[in-house]
């Protein structure tokens, strides 16, 4: 009997199984983690090309069967089980390739959390949802673009490596599946940025991707948590904060400044955009970022993504700056905006080097994401 509140849908073609481990390259002297062993009809092909194989699995069930599987075999000694959800662990066991036919529900976390370690697999080849699949390997100006993809490009290359119909699981899921094929970027190629100020950064821009930058600069919580971070940077750092700038700020402004921009040519790209998703007439939902998904979202950005899920949200103005380093902050991110010519790009048109660009000039007027 499978569960299907644990994504269980096991793979009955022995021909696809082959094809996952077979994209992985596996070496002899490899570890592998596989997360959701199931029966273990990918485990036992690994084991057979790999040293070791970590399976992690949340039922207890499929644990027993899986280790009942190669009980007695030269490969048991070689196979580890751990119990457990793999997103609740601290962090996935130090590996050279993480392989999973992934549980659907936690296919974001998943692939965030692989991203985010310090020293990432070499390879990972994870089955997905055809949609999923498709916003990681989605390019600036397609529908499906996000935060998602941005960092999946940003820390890693992506391929898609072949389409799996539901016909090869049982019981077959609801849509079609994708296998695709994750490389990390490894020591000196990986990016010299801190994980969370990028993501963090992109957590901002895409909390409404279809708006300007500048726009998602002018929310009052975005501002304020600048704020909040530049003052502990300046007090870290023993930095004197220049309150000069703080003349160079207008006084008022309104957040969004880009209401009337509904009427250009960028946001009838968004209708027809959705069009193609065939998924409704809203253009707000849309524009809100689907990636949020993580359960340890810093609440900042908790409250962020309720505002950006408010139509209202983006047409508060923004708070009148009574404080000097209010001032200064958004001075400073004026300038950033101004200085990158990035101010007037929406998010869903950047791509990883606009992003880079974006935190590297963030990060010298001392502002920070997390
Ligand atoms: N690998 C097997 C196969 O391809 O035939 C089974 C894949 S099935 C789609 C997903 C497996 O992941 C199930 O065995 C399920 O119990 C397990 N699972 C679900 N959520 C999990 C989680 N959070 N952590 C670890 N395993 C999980």
């Amino acid at each position: 009997k499978f569960d299907k509140d644990f994504g269980q849908h096991i793979l009955k073609n022995p021909g696809i199984s082959d094809a996952i481990v077979g994209k992985a390259y596996l070496k002899p002297t490899d570890v592998v983690v596989e997360v959701g062993p199931g029966t273990g009809n990918i485990t036992v092909r690994a084991l057979e090309k790999a040293k070791k194989v970590i399976a992690i699995e949340l039922d207890p069930r499929m644990g027993a069967e899986v280790t009942k599987r190669v009980q007695g075999t030269p490969l048991a000694k070689k196979l580890e089980v751990i119990l457990g959800d793999v997103i609740k662990m601290p962090a996935i066991p130090p590996c050279d390739a993480l392989i999973s036919n992934t549980p659907y529900q936690i296919s974001s976390p998943l692939i965030f959390k692989m991203l985010s370690m310090p020293n990432p697999p070499r390879i990972a080849v994870l089955m997905f949802q055809r949609e999923f699949a498709k916003r990681l390997v989605a390019r600036p100006g397609d529908s499906l673009y996000s935060r998602l993809s941005v960092n999946v490009n940003f820390w890693a290359t992506c391929k898609h490596i072949m389409k799996v119909g539901k016909q090869n699981f049982k019981p077959p899921p609801k849509v079609e599946s994708d296998v695709v094929r994750i490389e990390p970027l490894l020591g000196s190629a990986r990016p010299n940025v801190a994980f969370e100020e990028f993501d963090g950064l992109l957590r901002i821009a895409f909390n409404r991707k279809n708006k300007t930058l500048r726009a998602a600069f002018s929310i009052k919580e975005v501002l304020a948590m600048c704020e909040r971070n530049y003052k502990i940077y300046c007090t870290l750092h023993n930095i004197p904060i220049d309150e000069s700038l703080a003349d160079t700020t207008p006084v008022a402004t309104t957040a969004s400044g880009d209401d009337d921009m509904n009427m250009n040519v960028d946001d009838d790209d968004d209708n027809k955009d959705e069009a193609v998703d065939g998924d409704g007439m809203d253009t707000d939902e849309d524009d809100n970022d689907q990636d949020e998904d993580d359960e340890d979202m810093p609440t900042f950005f908790k409250e962020l993504k309720e505002a950006g899920a408010s139509k209202e949200a983006s047409k508060t103005p923004s708070r009148n700056p009574k404080s000097k380093v209010a001032l200064v902050v958004k001075a400073k991110v004026d300038k950033v905006l101004t200085g990158t010519g990035l101010g007037e790009k929406r998010a869903r048109m950047c791509d990883q080097n606009d992003f880079l660009k974006l935190l590297l000039a963030f990060h010298e007027e001392g502002i920070h994401f997390s």
